[in-house]
């Protein structure tokens, strides 16, 4: 049964026993990153209150509002996982340590320009495409290679894995197979990080060599 804690007079309950069963499971390298879109900044008190610090949005307006409220506790680490709008990307740069979607070179320029300005120095990690998924961005693998020698060029940017989303609907085997994919272009570029494996399949991205999963539902519970 899993550990209860309420929060003040509101009803609102969040269960830590997944949190705790997977903290507990992971190998050491391999980081959680708390996916709190959807979930309020209560929520994310309670669980940043048992040593969880990395937080992970997709929207900008909806983080900046929980960052506000959270402005206190210094240690939590903001993680942009959202599609990148070009307009939003001076505020993503002045509020987020983190970008793990970053899905072009043209985005990747602007965020570095936008982060020599602003005296910044973003850990990336670059959105790759391994399937034919019409839903989602990404670099397709063979021009991010050709681009490297570009991309290594660039200021104000420390770029220190990839990242990827698989698409629905795969078996376990197929999942492993594309996570295989993304660590074995991560080393080939010698880059530490694969930012891979949701509530569905992270199971199958450790085996793979992820270093962050990003667990949303697992953890927070459904959202509503
Ligand atoms: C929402 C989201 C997650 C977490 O999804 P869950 O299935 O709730 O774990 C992970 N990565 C990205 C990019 C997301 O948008």
């Amino acid at each position: 049964m899993g550990e209860f804690i309420y929060t003040n007079f509101f009803i609102k309950k969040v269960d830590l026993s997944n949190y705790l069963k997977i903290k507990n499971k992971i190998p050491s390298n391999v980081n959680i990153l708390a996916v709190s879109k959807g979930f309020k900044s209560q929520e994310i008190k309670i669980i940043q209150n048992i040593g969880q610090n990395d937080f992970g949005e997709s929207k900008f307006q909806e983080a900046f509002e929980k960052q506000l409220i959270l402005k206190d506790l210094k240690n939590i680490k903001w993680h942009f996982i959202g599609r990148i709008q070009s307009n939003k990307v001076r505020k993503i740069v002045q509020n987020f340590k983190f970008i793990h979607s970053v899905d072009s070179f043209e985005k990747l320029q602007k965020i570095s320009n936008i982060s020599y300005e602003e005296n910044k120095n973003p850990l990336i990690m670059l959105q790759v495409k391994f399937s034919n998924d019409p839903t989602k961005g990404g670099f397709d693998p063979n021009l991010l290679k050709l681009k490297w020698g570009e991309i290594q060029e660039l200021k104000n940017i420390t770029i220190t894995g990839l990242m990827t989303i698989n698409p629905k609907g795969l078996s376990s085997k197929e999942n492993t197979e594309l996570f295989k994919q993304c660590r074995s272009l991560a080393d080939s570029l010698q880059l530490p990080d694969c930012s891979m494996g949701m509530s569905g399949d992270w199971e199958e991205a450790i085996d793979a060599g992820s270093t962050w999963l990003r667990l949303g539902s697992l953890i927070f519970g459904d959202r509503s």
